[in-house]
């Protein structure tokens, strides 16, 4: 393949502007994402550096080459910074200029003038500086699940590669300066039409990166309890319909917990709404760290949890109902230096049997839960045969078990 330097020129000039003006209206599109408007930036600027490469010959090489380098370095450097202010870390503004700054003051050394071997592995070494650093900000920030952030931590590594490997790929294979043109370099086709598809793919990558937080913000407002950062009522639901679904042939002795806090209200009026928000939080840590990773817990209500536990006994299901009043009651004793001594009441429903109907076990455990609170609450409760008799008719599914242990452990 043949590919004139001249055309490649014109077409990365064009290419980066348009780009860089797409991720400006996508920016001003949705302004949620600053890092967008970096990232547009970042085009422009390169767009200006080939301009100034591209008068190469017609112009002194303070500007063709110096200046133009010092922009290309500068616009690595702004994409780096919209990597930061995309996971949420401070401009720095001396970040920005370090590239630039440091290659336009190595210039000025008279050993480095006439050395472009040595001037190329430096602008090689910051360019792959800045990549490394934008793919290592990504990386960094990966604990947020964005598919995207893998293409684009792997495009910004292998391009830094790139830069860092044209030293040595140049000493085997030269430069191949023909008539002191430059411009008939192998090199400057292949590391300008890579540099092309670069471009190209990384602006799309980041548009993508955007969009794709974007709408694992909306979904994730609409399915998380802002408070206590666990699902809210209809993941809940949502999230044990799947269970059920998935487990549907094999099916395994499943409880649901239905958990209220005492006198919440009370919580309110003495201590402060804000006060009631922390014994919010109090129980969601305790009802965690009680239950295994695989059991759902949610906020169904102001004041009101459920757990649904997969694949446990009876017994097991009320230790864990047991664990987490006692485990609240605990924590929730002293809250914030004020004598609380909050509490909850606990439905605790066991069911052995084939049909794993969460909404139906719900409902049972309520009943159980509003036993807890009549005989007394800080207890807990097992919905008993006769209440699940009452309701469905069949109680074959249903195990008992718990119902006796309950009452003697709450007396505990
Ligand atoms: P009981 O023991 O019978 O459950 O009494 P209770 O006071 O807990 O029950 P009630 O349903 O009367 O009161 C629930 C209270 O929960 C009323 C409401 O203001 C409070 N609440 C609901 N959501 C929130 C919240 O997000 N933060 C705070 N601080 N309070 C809340
Ligand atoms: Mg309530
Ligand atoms: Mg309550």
């Amino acid at each position: 393949m043949k590919l004139d330097v001249n055309t490649l020129f014109i077409v990365t000039i064009y290419v980066e502007a348009i780009l860089g003006l797409l991720l400006l209206f996508a920016w001003a599109q949705n302004m949620a994402i600053h890092a967008v408007a970096w990232w547009g930036f970042a085009h422009l600027i390169r767009a200006a550096s080939v301009v100034l490469f591209g008068m190469y010959g017609s112009a002194p090489e303070l500007v063709t080459i110096d200046l133009a380098n010092a922009l290309l370095f500068t616009a690595f450097a702004v994409t780096w910074t919209g990597a930061r202010v995309f996971d949420g870390k401070p401009v720095e503004p001396v970040y920005l200029v370090t590239g630039a700054v440091l290659w336009l003051l190595l210039c000025r050394l008279p050993v480095l003038t006439d050395a472009i071997d040595v001037r190329s592995m430096i602008a090689s070494a910051i360019i792959a500086g800045y990549t490394w650093l934008t793919a290592y900000e990504f990386w960094r920030g990966r604990s947020e699940q964005l598919v995207s952030r893998w293409p684009a931590i792997f495009m910004l590594f292998a391009h830094g590669a790139l830069f860092l490997l044209r030293t040595p790929l140049v000493a085997i294979l030269p430069w191949s300066v023909t008539n002191n043109n430059i411009f008939a370099s192998v090199w400057l086709t292949v590391l300008s039409f890579e540099a092309l598809l670069f471009t190209i793919s990384i602006a799309f990558i980041l548009l993508a990166m955007a969009k794709e937080r974007t709408e694992l913000r909306h979904r994730t407002a609409a399915m998380v309890d802002p408070l206590t950062g666990i699902a809210n009522r209809r993941a809940f639901l949502q999230d044990a319909g799947q269970l059920a679904e998935r487990y549907r042939g094999r099916p395994r002795p499943t409880a649901v917990l239905l958990v209220d806090l005492d006198h919440f209200k009370s919580i309110n009026d003495r201590f402060g709404h804000a006060l009631g928000d922390r014994v919010l939080e109090i129980f969601t840590g305790a009802a965690r760290q009680s239950i295994r990773a695989s059991d759902l817990l949610g906020r169904i209500g102001g004041e009101e949890f459920a757990a649904v536990l997969y694949d446990i006994s009876a017994e097991k299901a009320l230790a864990v109902a047991q664990r987490i009043r006692e485990a609240f009651a605990e924590q929730a004793e002293e809250v914030n230096g004020r004598p609380v001594s909050a509490s909850v009441s606990i439905g605790l429903v066991h069911c052995d049997g084939p049909v794993l109907d969460v909404p139906e076990l719900l409902a049972q455990a309520d009943q159980a839960l509003y036993l807890a609170k009549e005989n007394g609450r800080n207890r807990v409760e097992v919905a008993s045969f006769e209440t699940l008799l009452k309701r469905t008719g069949n109680a074959a599914a249903f195990s008992d078990a718990g119902a006796a242990t309950a009452a003697a452990q709450n007396a505990a």
